[in-house]
């Protein structure tokens, strides 16, 4: 189905472009964009009847930092070094350097790049919990634990989660006003129009066949293909390969298109893929913040996080390495029913009860909860370094929040996808690039590595998206 079609065997094109872009999330709309800026005659072709994909559904937090605007009027020092030494332990280990430094590098300038497409950010913080959109119009959050452990020792605590002025999740906002920009060039878009596979001739990806309406359409390409068709959560032979812990997770989230469709027409090109077992999985125990002041212990009665980290980090915790095993124990002080309804499945009045009640070690559980009380009355942790405001002893009766993975909320995407370089361009296992071909967002392996941190995927997706369409149109330029 993906093979690649021979150029060869093409009589004839019904379309030809400079850059044809596969997909029209936030990384084809940035790509689109910037191959029109570039010059480019540019072709869209996208499956679903309108653009938007999974982009559309999100919360609409931008993950810019290094000293934009927004921080600096809400009194937030910030430089692109200490960006990078935070997003290189959150999204790490293994996030690729070059991209890496280069993301952080320009990330001012996609901010301007953003204000100038029509992106209004206020210039207010809004202290919420990491991972999560303000529910008004403010501009910035903590958006990925930068002021808890670990991220806070590593870098100088700064927000970066910019969240577009727009009330509540704002990706539908940002890619209404993207659309229109796009809308307002000369770039033809066909939507309904899914891309099945590459045209090539000899090493080199020269254009798409796609099908629309039951019809096969082959659109030549000039200068280049720019691939962001999305991810593959939604592919269960290919979650099943390379991500399994997924399928347990009751929340995937995506579209119907997240089918991996992108990655594997390139693979039929010789294209490399990375990180395919990388995941984001958030648990959203919070808001409420109040809830971090519980305890987390996994199927052993032992606690492996800092309970005020970003839910993404606790989630990924609790997928990857727990085997989707979790606990939140509580007091009547700590405990709220939170925002998606999360609420005690049992009361216990000694530690005896809840540990029968959970099924863990009693004696494990106790010396837990009897190092965690010590420490919390001295305002430490010393193990997982909670926050000290986020501390304190736990007093029997004990509520117990069930964070199983077949109980509660896991909601997971992927990760892991094409190889590309920092200008976007799509590599051969000898880490080549295969000429013509491009690709951003989640069809590749972007920041996010082994970690992940909210507005993380947008941006990626937006810078990145950028430098595949202006590559593609730079293309037609080497190949003219
Ligand atoms: C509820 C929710 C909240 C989220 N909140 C945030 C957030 O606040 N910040 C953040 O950074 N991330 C967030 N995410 C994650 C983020 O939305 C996605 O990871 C990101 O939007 C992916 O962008 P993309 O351009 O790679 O893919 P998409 O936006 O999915 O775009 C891919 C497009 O390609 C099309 N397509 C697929 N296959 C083909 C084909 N063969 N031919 C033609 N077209 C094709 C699809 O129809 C789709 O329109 C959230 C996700 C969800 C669901």
């Amino acid at each position: 189905m993906s093979r690649p079609r021979p150029a060869a065997d093409v009589d004839a094109y019904d379309l030809t472009a400079d850059v044809i872009v596969v997909g029209l999330g936030i990384a084809g709309v940035a790509a689109a964009l910037e191959a029109v800026e570039a010059g480019a005659d540019t072709l869209v072709l996208e499956a679903a009847a309108a653009g938007g994909g999974t982009s559309a559904l999100s919360g609409g937090i931008v993950y810019l930092g290094g000293g934009t605007p927004v921080q600096e009027a809400c009194g937030f020092d910030d430089t692109a070094e200490n960006m990078a030494r935070f997003l290189a332990e959150a999204c790490g280990p293994g996030v690729d350097r070059g991209k890496l430094e280069a993301f952080c590098e320009g990330s001012v300038e996609l901010y301007h790049w953003l204000t100038d497409h029509g992106l209004e950010f206020e210039h207010t913080f809004y202290a919420t919990t990491a991972g999560r959109e303000p529910p008004d119009t403010s501009g910035l959050i903590y958006s990925g634990g930068e002021d808890a452990h670990p991220g806070a020792e590593v870098a100088t605590p700064a927000p970066r989660g910019h969240h577009p002025r727009y009330p509540d999740a704002a990706g539908v906002h940002i890619m209404d006003v993207l659309l229109a920009e796009l809308d307002r060039t000369a770039a033809r878009v066909l939507t309904s129009t899914t891309v099945e596979r590459l045209i090539v001739d000899g090493h080199r990806v020269v254009g798409v066949e796609a099908r629309a309406g039951g019809k096969a359409i082959r659109a030549e390409a000039r200068g280049g293909v720019a691939l962001t068709a999305g991810g593959f959560v939604f592919n269960d032979d290919m979650v099943a390969r390379h991500t399994p812990e997924l399928l347990r997770a009751n929340l995937r989230i995506g579209t119907d298109h997240d089918d991996g469709r992108g990655i594997r027409m390139a693979q039929a090109v010789g294209a490399a893929t990375i990180n395919m077992s990388a995941f984001e999985c958030a648990v959203p125990i919070t808001p409420p913040l109040g809830l971090m002041r519980g305890v987390i212990v996994n199927a052993r009665g032992l606690r492996f996080v800092n309970e005020d980290a970003y839910t993404g980090r606790i989630g990924i915790e609790l997928l990857a390495r727990q085997d989707g095993e979790g606990y939140l124990i509580v007091d009547e002080d700590v405990y709220e029913v939170n925002l998606v309804g999360m609420q005690a499945m049992a009361v216990a009045e000694t530690i005896e009860e809840l540990a029968e009640e959970i099924r863990v070690p009693a004696d494990a559980l106790a010396a837990t909860l009897d190092v965690y009380n010590r420490n919390a009355s001295e305002g430490r942790d010393p193990l997982f370094h909670k926050r000290p405001e986020m501390l304190k002893p736990l007093a029997p009766p004990l509520g117990i929040i069930d964070l199983r993975v077949e109980s509660t909320f896991y909601a997971v995407f992927t990760l892991g996808g094409l190889w590309t370089d920092a200008d976007g361009a799509v590599l051969s296992e000898d880490g080549e690039a295969i000429a013509g071909l491009h690709a951003a967002g989640r069809t590749t392996s972007g920041i996010a590595v082994r970690g992940y941190v909210s507005g993380i995927s947008l941006a990626d997706g937006l810078f990145f998206g950028r430098r595949a369409g202006r590559s593609a149109a730079i293309d037609l330029a080497g190949t003219a």
